[in-house]
Formats: structure tokens, sequence, C-alpha cells
């Protein structure tokens, strides 16, 4: 069976579901997607793929400084080599999660945790395991709700909460955010960017919300495999056994075509 590696180089970023702004900063489409989906993008502009910051790999820098306020999500890395990013949105669930860091262990492989903090309030045992095993966790608000439909007050509430419980049990302050359902509003970049975080959405979606079948998800990412791709997988909001059996199965096969699965790091610090 092939990994699928490099099959989609193009392809993969037509899949990211990230909003497009017109000129005065509204949604260009701005229909809110169903529970857990981003919404299909429209093609996006080549510009789109190369967003300068993340330029290098590695692990994230420990002093926080300055963050720019975006005004779109950043999609994927840039750089040389066949290198991608692995996230996990919505937990830490006691049920999946440790599976899922289990098979991340067992290939010497880190990725990213974006965490809602009603669930990490409950399993901040889980959000150690994750800082001791080198894993990035960002913040994915409080309670997973649909920004654009909230007060900017309601927003900070949901952000600022989740990184202080992220801080709690991670030991650190989380520098990376992801609105739920991929829904960002101006509102949603420049409190984010306050509170320090860059808005990381997404690649390749590999719709595991709507549980496919282990091998549908495991043919979503082999055939959206390329470089500097970040696949969104989910560990909680539902049952995700087979987002934890499908990464057993494609994490092994990208590491055996080639891939080199690591962390964004920020220019900005
Ligand atoms: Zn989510």
């Amino acid at each position: 069976m092939t990994a699928g590696a490099g099959v989609a180089a193009a392809g993969a970023a037509g899949a990211a579901g990230v909003f497009l702004w017109g000129e005065d900063d509204k949604p260009v489409r701005a229909a809110a997607p169903a529970a857990g989906a981003p919404a299909r993008s429209l093609p996006l502009k080549p510009s789109a793929y190369r967003l300068q910051p993340l330029t290098g790999y590695g692990p994230p820098r420990a002093a926080p400084g300055r963050t720019p306020v975006r005004h779109e999500p950043l999609l994927r890395m840039t750089g040389r080599g066949r290198t991608m990013v692995l996230t996990f949105d919505d937990g830490p669930d006691p049920r999946y999660t440790p599976g899922i860091l289990d098979t991340l262990a067992h290939y010497d492989v880190r990725a990213m945790f974006f965490v809602c903090g009603e669930m990490a309030a409950d399993n901040q045992e889980l959000l150690g395991r994750m800082a001791d095993e080198g894993h990035i966790v960002g913040n994915h608000t409080w309670s997973h709700p649909l920004l654009t439909r909230l007060t900017r007050r309601r927003i900070r509430s949901e952000m600022s909460r989740t990184s202080d419980v992220i801080e709690e049990g991670y030991g650190e302050r989380p520098r990376w955010f992801r609105a739920p359902y991929g829904a960002w509003n101006r509102d949603a970049f420049q409190l984010g960017a306050e509170l320090g975080m860059e808005p990381l959405a997404w690649t390749v979606d590999t719709l595991d919300w709507t549980t496919p079948g282990t091998g549908s998800i495991v043919d979503r990412v082999e055939k959206g495999a390329a470089p500097g791709v970040v696949v969104l997988s989910h560990d909680a909001g539902g049952d995700r056994s087979q987002s934890v059996r499908a990464l057993g199965e494609y994490l092994p096969r990208l590491l055996d075509s080639g891939y080199h699965i690591t962390l964004p790091h920020r220019r900005y610090t």
C-alpha cells in the first residue's frame, strides 16, 4: 500500500478550512458549518499558500512577545522537505487522547493538541503528559462556541479562561489558537494576538468527526500528504475510536514514505 505521499501536492491546500476575507473584512463566505465541520473553502490565491511566519521547524521558543494581528489564519507551513504537522482538536478526552499519545510516543513523534478549556479543566494530567512528551497545546476556546455569534467580551472570556487552565496543567500559556469550526472574525484575531497566540487553521481535514470509517480517515491523510501540510483530526467531541485507530495506520506509513512529522515554530516571539 502506498502512503499516498506526494500524490496531492497541489490539492491539499485547497481543502483548507479558512474564510477568505473581502475588502471590508467580512467573510466572503460566512455560512456557519455544521458542528465540527470546517466550511469548504473557495480556491485560495497562490499567495495565501505561502504564509511567511511558519518558516522554521522545531520546538516553540519560550519567551512570549508581540504577536501580529492577522486577517486570516495560517493554513500550512512553508519550508523545504517532506514535513507535516498533525493536530488534534476538542480534547483532552481520557477515552481517546491517551491512545493518540501512546501512538505518537511509540513513533517518537510530536503533535499539536488544540484543547477546550472545559475538557482541559477535568483532565489536567493529560495536559501534563503532553508537556512531558514534547507536544504543543493550543487554545480552542472554553466551550467550543461559534465565535462569530459572540460578543467581544464573551470571546475574550472563552479564550482567556482556556489559556489560564492550559497554563495550570501544561506549565505555560498557549501560543497558538484555533477557532471552533474554523470560524474566525476580527475580534478573534485581535483578542488572540493580545493573548500572544497565532491563529492556526489546517490544510487537510480528515473529516473524522463524521465517523466515516478508519480507512476513510487514513485515505484522506494519505491523499492529502504533501510538504507543509497541517492535518486536522479530533481526540474528543464524540466517539473518536476511528481517529485513534487511523493514526496508528497512517503515521507509520507517512514516516516510511519519508515524511518528518514536526511542530511549527513562530517567527514572532
Ligand atoms: Zn473543534
